[in-house]
């Protein structure tokens, strides 16, 4: 039976749904939208774009390891093993659902995320968190998991280098197989480049699927890219990107 609770979160599923479109550009509600704002169902991820749940998880490849994101944790301590350790605060290894069937992986920590040791907390963080509530349906805590390349600030936010990138992977490479998520998402080139181990041009290769070690990869614009360069195109590529990353999860 549909509570008036049910009916006043579907109302609020339903505005942020909508004020997400407005944010994308859209000036009318997509014809391929099946989003059932009548639902008596709590919130599914894929419940926003699309009204089925995804089918269940972890059809993916076999665990490459048994480890656990603590064991990792563990294994990376208070990590020097470049030299991003020397002006960091804290180290920021990720954050949200251990299970989750969507990772997204970013660049690395900014003064935000340095400051308070979890990732995309910032600006460009609140955008990611509205792309994934808002747009996806998903809560970000319990639907996805949060990490980057270098798990250290880069100076002045500059991108990181080769060999500190190089010393860092090893540990989100096991991140990734503790988790075997059932897809990726890389946000920005160096994300989707260290992933992909190539030069990525970014504008040219974002919509496109890849994969990691058998798990799917979507690759799409970094959201303080987005914020830069906050175009209708670059808005609705991003919306259009993870779109697609629905329909995969439900696959
Ligand atoms: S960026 Fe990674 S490898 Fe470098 S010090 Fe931090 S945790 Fe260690």
């Amino acid at each position: 039976m549909t509570t008036a609770k049910d009916g006043i979160s579907a109302l609020r599923s339903l505005k942020n749904y909508l004020i997400f479109l407005k944010d994308a550009g859209y000036s009318e509600i997509p014809l391929e939208t099946k989003w059932n704002p009548g639902s008596s169902r709590q919130r599914t991820p894929t419940q926003t774009l699309e009204s089925s749940p995804p089918s269940s998880r972890k059809a993916m490849p076999p665990k490459t390891s048994n480890l656990t994101l603590d064991d990792v944790k563990k294994e990376l301590g208070e990590c020097t093993r470049c030299k991003l350790c020397e002006g960091r605060n804290t180290i920021v290894f990720g954050s949200g659902n251990p299970n989750a069937d969507l990772v997204f992986v970013g660049e690395g920590p900014g003064a935000d995320e340095d400051a308070q040791g979890l990732p995309f907390v910032g600006r460009a963080g609140q955008k990611l968190t509205d792309i994934i509530e808002k747009g996806m349906g998903l809560n970000r805590q319990e639907d996805t998991y949060i990490c980057n390349i270098v798990k250290c600030r880069p100076p002045g936010n500059r991108d990181p280098e080769k060999d500190e990138i190089e010393a860092c992977k090893p540990f989100l490479i096991k991140q990734i197989n503790a988790i075997q998520p059932k897809v990726l998402v890389a946000l920005g080139k160096p994300s989707a480049s260290t992933l992909l181990g190539r030069n990525v041009a970014i504008t040219k290769e974002r919509g496109t699927w890849h994969e990691f070690q058998g798990i799917p990869l979507m690759l799409t614009f970094h959201p303080a890219y987005l914020l830069r360069a906050y175009t209708l195109e670059n808005r609705q590529a991003v919306f259009s990107d993870m779109k697609q990353v629905l329909a995969r999860l439900k696959s």
